[in-house]
């Protein structure tokens, strides 16, 4: 009979309430909680001795870490690159969104990313709520999932873009009454906001997104094909007043949910700090001018700053290196960080490109790797997560992963993860799939009386306690992986 509980091995482990590297430290695992049961150091590492259990994990030689998590994250959202936006709301079938999201969950997981935030399904209504509870049942695998559901907006405001209004949105009245699936819910006023605030709690959600500012015309692109196009073509407007993101921020505390609002903008970022936000997203436009307001208004209030890098070098190109020095900048000011790319603008299980991109900008290793783990724990809601992951301790989910590569050597060893396990269950090893990914049922075992289906009457199946149609889909059997794993292609970006 299996252990309660098995014990991993490490010689070279992150901890992020140290921010530091740690040597020989071991963690016992309880296999039927999924989380740590202890933690502990070893005085001297005597060889084979430790492993001696045969269920036990050696990954001593390997660089260990919590397993990340993605702060801002869209499961439902393939590559720009591949399919834009717009397009993705608008024309995909939401099965065939729900199947891409499957396999961005499992590319995610590989990849070492045990939990996501998701920012909005993006004109899918409420499903990351019932994709997080398929992955919590054991159905598909994937990263622990905090949603959001829908993002809030104010009305006209953050909506899949149709240019063509005779299709029935707002406008002429003209049309075949055909409309596009909505990208938000649309609230206004205090009242309104905070009816919104109850719709999301109500619809599953684990927080509260909302735009603080958004580009408001659909038209006039940055390379839109405008023959005289005004000075500033589609800047981003506040979509709240403080009164309403203020609204919002109290009611998401009744529900006891963090807060995560878009800012592309300082004057935003401001309203979304005072309002109390638990993170700002974004901020592309250059804080040079108000930095020293700004940074004061986010460490006072203690917002998490998820800066999204990772979108801004693929979809903002030539104002990357402002955001960068925006972003370094802040961090010098003691401003917080959590981390995640706004991945799905580019593909899940390229999430480690926001950390790679972060320490290029000049943010030490190390705070890299806590905005990875108990940044991105606090931007989950802290203890109102209802769990505690990002560093190793007792009671803590055994979220688990290890590079092959040292990342205080090699820039790219983000990339390099061969280990991954979650709740205890291992996902990844030696670099490769565990073969448990997808759950299938099994025909019983010779004497299970149904299997030949010869002479046995649906009665008896009954009897013998083991019908064929009740075996259980839950119970893994072995199959290979075969979703394809993403290629990291940044349209401009050097690699
Ligand atoms: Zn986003």
């Amino acid at each position: 009979m299996a252990r309660k509980t098995f014990t991993v091995h490490t010689s070279l482990l992150f901890d992020p309430k140290k921010k530091a590297f740690v040597e020989n430290v071991s963690m016992e695992v309880d296999r039927v909680g999924g989380s740590i049961a202890r933690v502990f150091s070893r005085d001297d590492d005597d060889g084979d001795e430790i492993a001696k259990n045969d269920d036990d994990i050696d990954l001593r030689g390997k660089v260990v870490l919590p397993g990340f998590v993605d702060s801002h994250a869209h499961i439902f959202i393939h590559s720009y690159d591949e399919r834009p936006a717009s397009e993705q709301m608008r024309d995909v079938s939401a099965v065939e969104r729900i199947v891409r999201a499957t396999n961005h969950a499992r590319a995610a997981l590989l990849a070492g990313y045990t939990t996501y935030r998701d920012l909005g399904t993006e004109a899918l209504g409420a499903a990351d709520a019932n994709l997080r509870d398929c992955i919590n049942r054991g159905i598909t695998p994937g990263p622990r999932l905090f949603v959001a559901t829908e993002a809030l907006a104010s009305s006209g405001s953050y909506e899949t873009r149709v240019e063509n209004r005779s299709l029935g949105g707002r406008g002429t009245g003209i049309g075949s009454g055909l409309t596009a699936p909505r990208a938000s819910d649309a609230a206004d006023g205090v009242d309104g906001v905070r009816a919104a605030v109850r719709r999301r709690v109500g619809d599953g959600a684990d927080l509260i997104k909302f735009y603080a500012d958004y580009r408001r015309k659909i038209g006039p692109r940055e390379d839109g094909d405008i023959l005289f196009p005004p000075a500033r073509r589609n800047p981003a407007v506040p979509l709240f007043t403080q009164e309403e993101m203020d609204a919002i921020v109290s009611e998401a505390n009744l529900a006891e949910i963090p807060v995560a609002a878009h800012c592309g903008e300082t004057r935003t970022a401001l309203m979304a700090a005072r309002a109390g936000v638990t993170s700002v997203e974004h901020i592309f436009e250059d804080t040079h001018a108000v930095a020293d307001e700004l940074f004061a208004a986010l460490r006072r209030g203690n917002v998490l700053w998820v800066p999204t890098l990772a979108a801004a070098e693929l979809l903002s190109r030539p104002i990357f290196e402002q955001v960068k020095a925006s972003v370094k900048r802040a961090h010098a000011s003691g401003v917080r960080f959590a981390a995640g790319g706004d991945t799905g603008t580019f593909n899940h299980g390229l999430n480690a490109r926001e950390l790679e991109v972060m320490v290029e900008a000049g943010i030490p290793l190390v705070d890299v790797l806590v905005a990875a783990t108990v940044g991105g724990w606090e931007a989950c809601g802290g203890d109102r997560s209802g769990f505690r992951f990002g560093w190793f301790e007792h009671g803590n989910r055994a979220d688990i992963i290890a590079l092959d590569a040292d990342p205080r050597d090699d820039t790219r060893a983000l990339r390099k993860v061969s280990f991954v396990m979650k709740d205890g269950q291992v996902w990844k090893h030696r670099g490769q799939p565990v073969a448990d990914m997808v759950p299938v049922p099994q025909w019983p075992d010779s004497n299970g009386g149904s299997s030949d289906g010869g002479g046995a009457d649906s009665d008896e199946c009954i009897d013998d306690g083991e019908p064929w149609t009740n075996l259980s889909a839950a119970r893994p059997h072995r199959l290979s992986m075969s979703v394809p794993l993403p290629v990291y292609q940044p349209r401009n970006a050097p690699v």
